[in-house]
């Protein structure tokens, strides 16, 4: 390897990782995706190559270790700058005025100085390193001295910048933390959820533990794979350096993490009074459903950091001049009116509580799990009795225990032995605590079915929320999965929150839907023990539906990486004459069957880069890059050590020089066409030779 090379591949690594972290920017950051998905993993890809051909060029900040780094044995202990604080609490306004007579005793000035607040985020709170504007280490609260380094975890945060922006005025702090929440979106929370179930894997409580598990995964590919966020609010200097910024109060803070590139949360409101914060806080509480996130409280600051000194801190860990106020209490007493149960998509029976409505955390409660059969027994709720139901910190409201001193005559609560939906006698596998309508037909199912069909892992049909299914079916406009194709404009223009661009929108990502791969489809059917993963390795065996519907249930079995369950349950559902139909339909309706071929297995080109240049006699350079990256090859801008062909067309310019310069081969557009044929037909003849030997 040359310096020349080196150098070349120094700086394109250096160019990708600043588009990448710059996209990366826009799209969690500002929200607004400044370039399109493949672009990003076109960049991404080419990032990856070069630092596998030159490890010396991996640097702390580049977004290919976003995807996950190598599991860990154990997490490093870390020592933060300097302590983590805890905050006192104040439950109820006297408090939160008890909390500023007493600042008011040490720095009077507090009482006209203002203050900020801001909302308590439930998630993880952690420190984030950062060295001339590069994340170089992140850590847990843990004790507040001492927390856990969970760098490459963080590190696959999206919303964490891995390099500061350097473009505001006031230049970054040569080393400091930037300390915040790490969360996890409500919507989620729930995604994660209902694909650990599908998947027969146990559920989180609530966002907080889902998000202090994810952030405690020693392998950080795990992390990668949940959907967390961050908010900074605090900027921790190194003590020993003597640095200072120029912030007034803890709105310029928040102001100047979001200069440099780090999310902070919008909703704060800087305040002249106490009556002002406990206004905001009572707002916030009525508004806390409508958030993606959970909240428990808010974070009041006072406002001017030259008081902070002033004020100090509590026992080295409580600061005086901060503090949550916390909402009002997350439980009510009410009562449970009726038990009844609902259908899911498997045919598991879902015990839900009908209950007398009760405000709970600024939201009206009516309805809350009862989880399962066994759970009730243990409890012994019984109709009428009054209960404790709790809501907050989990997402979905939860009778918590009988108050059984008001007990009078309620009588022992008896589960019922069929379906409610379909009449058929319920099953209870020996070692579940669900029990289950075995009937695939079940109408009951068709619900959870469909909002399962929809989801993102799924068929991916964006817009079409669980409130429009339900209307969907009332009106029985859908009443099974190939229903939802023939839906038109007109059919959603009468359904709540349906205008005229929504409706033509929905119609659309339905449209768009119907390309996605096999396997989502086979998915999204719903197969009990036909997980995503499952579905994608039987997709990948029989290439599409034809092959499947040919499969006996041993040769579905046969398939690498498929068990006996999962085999039973397929051939059971294909043995159903009601489900042919429905592919049938689903097929007639012009949605995909096929699985793609990998692109692996036919890349005659995999591996090679090249570069485009000129005016050719019959491709754009589009077209011409679509076509070598169909083939598996990559198409860079300019050439470079690692370009293996440069394509030149009419009147190429510079780069037909660097070429040269470089002894990098040219070809011309025929020359292109060829080197595919050749390559393919080698590629051909190892794979009949692999396929010789396997069967020999
Ligand atoms: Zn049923």
């Amino acid at each position: 390897m040359t310096d020349r090379e080196t150098t070349a591949a120094e700086r394109r690594a250096e160019e990708l990782r600043r588009a990448l972290n710059d996209a990366n920017y826009w799209y969690y950051v500002r929200d607004q995706p400044r370039i399109p998905d493949a672009e990003y993993d076109v960049m991404m890809r080419e990032l990856k190559e070069i630092e596998r051909a030159h490890p010396e060029l991996a640097r702390p900040d580049s977004p290919t270790l976003r995807v996950g780094a190598e599991p860990a044995d154990q997490f490093e202990k870390v020592r933060h700058l300097a302590p983590m604080l805890s905050l006192d609490n104040a439950f109820d306004p006297e408090e939160l005025r008890g909390w500023q007579r007493r600042n008011a005793r040490i720095a009077a000035e507090v009482e006209d100085a203002g203050y900020v607040a801001e909302l308590k985020i439930d998630g993880a709170a952690v420190a984030l390193l950062y060295e001339d504007g590069v994340l170089v280490r992140g850590a847990t609260r843990g004790n507040g001295l001492i927390g856990e380094g969970v760098t490459a975890n963080l590190r696959t945060i999206g919303a964490i910048p891995l390099r500061l922006r350097d473009e505001g005025e006031v230049p970054i702090p040569p080393r400091m933390e930037v300390r915040g929440e790490v969360y996890m979106t409500l919507s989620g929370f729930e995604r994660l959820n209902e694909r650990r179930a599908a998947e027969g894997l146990p559920t989180f409580a609530n966002p907080r533990n889902a998000t202090a598990g994810s952030l405690r995964q020693l392998d950080p590919r795990v992390t990668a794979g949940r959907p967390l966020h961050f908010y900074g609010f605090q900027i921790q200097l190194d003590p020993e350096l003597d640095t200072t910024l120029p912030v007034r109060n803890q709105a310029d803070v928040l102001e100047l993490l979001a200069a440099w590139g780090i999310p902070v949360n919008p909703h704060r409101r800087l305040c002249d009074s106490l009556e002002e914060v406990l206004a905001y806080a009572e707002q916030a509480e009525q508004d806390r459903a409508r958030l993606d996130y959970e909240i428990d409280g808010v974070v009041v600051k006072v406002a001017p950091v030259a008081l902070w000194e002033e004020l100090g801190v509590v026992g080295e860990r409580e600061p005086r001049w901060a503090i949550a106020y916390k909402f009002a209490p997350d439980l009510a007493t009410t009562r449970l009116l009726h038990i009844r149960v609902n259908v899911g998509r498997t045919g598991a029976i879902n015990p839900y509580a009908v209950l007398e409505p009760v405000e709970i955390g600024g939201a009206m409660v009516k309805l809350a799990t009862l989880h399962n059969f066994e759970d009730i027994a243990r409890k012994d709720l019984r109709e009428n009795d009054m209960v404790l139901v709790k809501r907050a910190g989990d997402v979905i409201p939860q009778v918590v225990a009988p108050l059984t001193e008001e007990r009078t005559d309620q009588e022992r609560y008896e589960p019922p032995t069929e379906c409610p939906a379909c009449r058929t006698p319920l099953e209870h596998p020996p070692d579940e605590v669900m029990v289950y309508c075995p009937n695939t037909s079940c109408p009951g199912r068709i619900y959870w079915g469909i909002v399962h069909f929809v989801s993102r892992g799924a068929m991916d049909i964006r817009g079409l929320g669980e409130r429009t299914v339900q209307q969907l079916l009332d009106r029985g406009q859908v009443r099974d999965f190939a229903d939802l194709y023939d839906l038109e404009e007109s059919d959603l223009l009468g359904l709540e929150g349906f205008a005229e661009i929504s409706a033509r929108k929905l119609v659309q990502s339905i449209d768009e839907a119907r390309a996605r791969p096999f396997s989502r489809l086979l998915f999204a059917l719903g197969i009990r023990h036909v997980g995503a993963n499952a579905a994608k390795l039987i997709a990948r065996a029989f290439g599409g539906v034809d092959g499947l519907l040919a499969a006996s249930r041993d040769d579905i079995a046969a398939i690498h990486g498929i068990g006996d369950t999962t085999a039973d349950a397929l051939a059971a559902f294909l043995a159903e004459p009601r489900n042919i139909t429905l592919l049938d339909r689903l097929r007639a309706a012009g949605v995909n069957v096929v699985e793609p071929v990998e692109r692996a297995e036919r890349q005659p080109f995999a591996g090679l880069t090249f570069v485009v240049t000129g005016t050719l006699p019959s491709l754009s350079r589009k077209d011409a890059k679509t076509f070598i990256e169909r083939l598996g090859g990559r198409v860079t801008g300019s050439v470079s050590g690692s370009t293996d062909y440069v394509v030149l067309g009419e009147e190429p310019g510079s780069k037909a020089e660097r070429a040269r310069e470089l002894g990098v081969p040219t070809l011309s557009e025929d020359e292109l066409r060829r080197l595919a044929e050749e390559r393919d037909a080698t590629a051909s003849d190892i794979e009949a030779e692999a396929r010789e030997d396997s069967t020999a």
